[in-house]
């Protein structure tokens, strides 16, 4: 690219503000799932945007942001193909609805028409109705060209400022966004912008509402959109992210105009029985990604959200000895923090300074603190018998997982019971002989043993 374009691509880019309403994108009683009427002309600025999107798709698959896994992708596409309009062929636009691995709960569409969803946000939802929710919002940015017109509308105006914003807000606390959102910075800060922190009120408020006229046609009931408002409003990390999807003061917002624009629709209330059998039809569908999911919600720090998840599925599942597996391995990567956050912890004080302290020290550096107190060792021996408990249990139901004993190796290290440690390990490596970890393992096992001498 050259220095020229680049420059022009930055002004475009850097001039969004998400608190100017958008003129010409109204609420109006046009039938919800058609595109708007006159057709949508594409200048210079239009399609450059969508050169941006087409190159981040290349970029999230290249750099492996996309989750491969063939059954969730096209549970995806079926979810989201039924709700689009039955005109559905616009100018520009090809459905790719997709799982970005990401878990911080977030969605985001291009307007190419590819939706992603973060693998941190499937695992949230409880049932298809909530995806669908999701689902229908994000359908209607594309089908009514809200980045064209977004980015079209405050193109001139306030410079630097909101980049500079974004960027400092992406990366507050050691990497809560994973790498999908550096890849968008270094393409596009508009669309950076956007995904974070959504579109203007306006066109968010158009998105829900229509979002909800969406789901009708589709016969979702449109209450899981509240329930999946609520459910976002749940902050499990005690975190200072400002995520559309996640910010506080907007959600509440949300929740409330939503619920008055349902109040105003016939009554679709769907019949509890039914619900459930959704719930569990939904979490069957997006185990092996949760599972996925909280891993990575493991490596990044956001050990609250891996324990919230990883018991969501034990309970669904507990006789799965994957599902308790993953609940032992959440509750040892806790250490000596507590599994839910207190009242006291909730406020927006203690979130700043919990943001603020979680820029500063890394997790480990943070579990080193939590330990010269009381309440972090009560924490931490708590954690572990917890930890310890659950692979025993794991352990002994229908085909265990080799993993399990891994981590009671790596749990009885850390306790000092290095003979049973160097037990645990080597039991793993008896039942996986082509683990990526063998070498690794196998010379804690040397280690510790030449230690013990
Ligand atoms: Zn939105």
């Amino acid at each position: 690219m050259n220095r020229l374009s680049r420059q022009r691509i930055i002004v475009v880019i850097l001039s969004v503000c998400f608190a100017i309403p958008v003129s010409g994108a109204r609420i109006t009683a046009q039938s919800p799932t058609s595109a708007p009427k006159e057709e949508f002309k594409f200048g210079k600025a239009d399609l450059d945007l969508l050169d941006q999107a087409s190159l981040l798709d290349k970029r999230f698959e290249r750099e492996d942001q996309v989750f491969l896994d063939k059954a969730t992708n096209s549970y995806l596409q079926r979810v989201g193909e039924s709700l689009l309009p039955s005109d559905r062929n616009l100018e520009h636009v090809i459905w790719k609805f997709r799982a970005l691995r990401d878990p911080v709960p977030n969605a985001f569409a291009l307007p190419n028409g590819s939706v992603y969803v973060n693998t941190g946000l499937i695992a949230l939802l409880e049932n298809e109705s909530q995806l669908a929710a999701i689902l229908a919002h994000e359908i209607t940015h594309v089908l009514n060209r809200h980045a064209y017109l977004q980015n079209r509308s405050n193109r001139k105006k306030y410079l630097a400022i909101n980049i500079i914003a974004a960027i400092g807000a992406w990366n507050p606390a050691g990497g809560v966004a994973g790498a999908a959102i550096d890849i968008i910075a270094a393409i596009s800060p508009f669309i950076l912008i956007t995904t974070m922190f959504g579109y203007s009120r306006d066109l968010e408020k158009e998105a829900d509402l229509k979002g909800v006229d969406v789901m009708i046609i589709a016969e979702y009931p449109p209450e899981e959109m509240v329930k999946a408002l609520k459910l976002l409003s749940n902050d499990i990390e005690g975190e200072q992210l400002k995520f559309f999807y996640n910010d506080h003061p907007q959600l509440k917002d949300r929740i409330s105009y939503v619920t008055a624009y349902l109040g105003s629709k016939a009554n679709k209330t769907t019949a509890a029985f039914e619900l459930h059998r959704e719930k569990t039809a939904y979490l069957t569908k997006i185990e092996t990604v949760s599972r996925h999911d909280i891993q990575l919600a493991i490596n990044s720090a956001r050990f609250r959200t891996a324990v919230y998840l990883s018991q969501k599925f034990a309970d669904f599942r507990p006789d799965s000895a994957e599902n308790i597996f993953w609940l032992a391995e959440s509750y040892r990567a806790l250490g000596p923090r507590s599994p839910g956050l207190t009242e006291k912890e909730l406020t927006d004080n203690a979130r700043k300074d919990a943001a603020k302290k979680r820029a500063k020290l890394m997790p480990e550096e943070e579990e080193r603190e939590l330990l010269a107190t009381p309440a972090g060792q009560q924490n931490w021996k708590n954690n572990q018998q917890k930890a310890e408990e659950l692979y025993l249990r794991s352990l002994k139901l229908d085909h265990p997982v080799p993993m399990a004993h891994r981590g009671l190796g790596m749990l009885y290290e850390k306790m000092g019971r290095t003979r049973e440690a160097i037990d645990e390990y080597q039991k793993y490596l008896d039942l996986a002989s082509d683990a990526v970890d063998y070498g690794r393992i196998q010379r804690r096992i040397q280690t510790l043993k030449s230690s013990g001498d």
